[in-house]
């Protein structure tokens, strides 16, 4: 299953370039790589940039989760679980991550040709983040403390033990496929679950890579496996498999309907979704402009809008309306959208085909229900799937790109933002609000009432004050509303993954029988 990928690296500076990539394109299974028991399907990892296929990985059939769900399920059973101790897991998560930094390069390069993504980003940013959110976990390993509790203080208290919940399928998308990787695995692994990944269909490469150091930092077989498959096909099966005990799903909201349905009508399993948004960024006139501006521009344009808080609809105050989009179409300007691999480059093509042209169709659905267009909205010319930031003014509430298919669930996904304006607070926090999604929101403003007063408003999992789109391991990351539930990141992410045992214990009372 060994695959070479020759890549051009001559353009990245700053490391060591790895002339060709190995990667291993079987099923990952009981520390294995596998082909399908049942199906000769592949899947095609294609480069963004240069539109060719690096590689066919082996799609996982409903019998290869099968498969995965059983190595799971003994790894559980007897090597991981509850056979090994908090410290014994904290110490075996540490040392994979040794292993996973010192590989750091060579996964970005593939994170890069794989996703499009900027090498620079990928290796700064999504590995380095991802080294630190497993060693956050691998830190909370040993530290999943109980209650005691006092029931009768002669005769009876109850003690509560945290437990891994068993068996987690984890369904992850394309958009950061190390980083989804890491926020999922990291606090799994801590709380004593074994694992059956699904990476997203679009970008397999990163998890395989991963799964080879999986094996050689020394988990068990069956501990994590690794299942690439098509949505439909391998990730319905996990979702509806009646062994597992928990799917974790980053993705679309129309996904993640068919995954709490699967999981209704199998075994009830536990189920947290981290869905899309379309997140509002209010600009406030007492703002910094300039602080404001570039904040909104990261917004947008962070891993070429493909982020699941992408603050896509700014709304400013009228009074300070064209020195903001003056000073942001400037910003904006200054970002060079190019190869991944050329260090000049802050923003890569999108992930996909499908994914281009989605955007596209609502860059052209703007334009013709009467949208401004003041920066992009043109194709390029030549391959890649690229989508130059577009920024739209004089929005109006009822069209596409402001609402977008709200009730399906499919976002735009990309570097295309709607700019409209208010006149007070109370209306901007009306217009933030007027969306069934709930996952991230910004605000930018030199009063601090103000800052209390629509942070508090905001209907949002994450508000972001005079700052956007930050994250830290340590803080709790997820939705409301249609954005999903259950949270990851910080403390509150284990929860997800251990359930609450309660014991009580007798030290004392005799019953007398008959009691009632
Ligand atoms: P998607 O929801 O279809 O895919 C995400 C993951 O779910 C992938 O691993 C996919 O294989 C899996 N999946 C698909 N169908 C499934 C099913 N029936 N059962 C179980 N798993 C299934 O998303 P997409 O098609 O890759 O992207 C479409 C839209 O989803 C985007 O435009 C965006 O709006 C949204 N999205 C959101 C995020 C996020 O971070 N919240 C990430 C990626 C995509």
């Amino acid at each position: 299953f060994l695959h070479r990928i020759m890549a051009q690296f001559a353009t990245v500076r700053g490391g060591k370039a790895h002339p060709e990539i190995k990667v291993q394109t079987g099923l990952f299974i009981n520390n294995e790589f596998v082909s399908s028991a049942d199906s000769q399907e592949v899947i095609d990892a294609v480069n963004p940039f240069t539109e060719q296929v690096l590689c066919s990985v082996v799609a996982a059939s409903p019998k290869d989760i099968d498969l995965a769900v059983t190595a799971a399920r003994n790894a559980f059973n007897t090597t991981w679980g509850k056979n090994v101790t908090g410290w014994e897991r904290r110490k075996q998560i540490n040392f994979f991550v040794l292993h996973h930094s010192s590989y750091g390069q060579e996964l970005a390069e593939l994170e890069t040709l794989n996703n499009g993504k900027p090498f620079k980003i990928a290796r700064d940013f999504d590995i380095g983040d991802s080294v630190q959110c497993l060693r956050y976990f691998a830190g909370w390993a040993d530290k999943l403390a109980g209650e005691t509790l006092e029931v009768d203080n002669k005769t009876k208290f109850a003690f509560t033990k945290r437990e891994p919940i068993g068996v987690c399928g984890q369904i992850i998308p394309w958009n950061y496929p190390i980083n989804m990787w890491a926020w999922k695995v990291g606090p799994a692994l801590a709380a004593g679950c074994t694992i059956v990944m699904k990476p997203s269909e679009l970008t397999p490469l990163t998890a395989l890579k991963l799964s080879e150091y999986v094996k050689e930092a020394g988990f068990p077989p069956g501990v994590l496996n690794t299942v690439p498959s098509l949505g439909p096909v391998g990730g319905a099966a996990l979702s509806s498999h009646l062994d597992v005990d928990k799917v974790a799903f980053t993705g679309s909201t129309l996904t993640g309907r068919k995954i709490m349905e699967a999981a209704a009508q199998s075994n009830l399993k536990k189920v947290s979704l981290e869905l899309g948004g379309k997140s509002p960024h209010l600009i406030f006139e007492s703002c910094d402009v300039d602080q404001a501006a570039s904040w909104a521009a990261l917004g947008i344009c962070y891993n070429s809008g493909q982020d699941c808080t992408a603050g896509s609809r700014v709304y400013v105050q009228e009074s300070i309306k064209d020195k903001f989009i003056e000073t942001l179409v400037s910003k904006v300007k200054a970002l060079s959208v190019g190869d991944g691999l050329d260090q000049k480059s802050s923003a890569g093509p999108l992930v996909s085909k499908g994914q281009y042209d989605r955007v596209w169709g609502y860059i052209e659905s703007g334009k013709s229900e009467g949208a401004k267009v003041i920066l992009g909205g043109d194709k390029r010319s030549g391959k890649g799937f690229f989508v130059d930031p577009t920024l739209f003014t004089d929005i109006q509430p009822n069209m596409k790109i402001v609402q977008e298919e709200v009730q399906i669930g499919v976002l735009i996904f990309g570097p295309v933002l709607c700019i409209g304006t208010f006149a007070t607070e109370e209306e901007a926090i009306k217009l933030a609000n007027a969306t069934t999604f709930g996952l991230g929101a910004g605000l930018h403003s030199n009063d601090a009432n103000q800052c209390m007063r629509v942070s508090s408003a905001l209907e949002a999992g994450t508000v972001w004050v005079n700052a956007y789109n930050i994250l830290s391991n340590n803080t709790p990351f997820g939705g409301k509303k249609q954005s999903g539930f259950g949270r990851e990141l910080g403390s509150l992410a284990l929860e997800e993954y251990t359930s609450t045992k309660a014991v009580h214990w007798n030290f004392g009372e005799k019953l007398d029988w008959p009691a009632f």
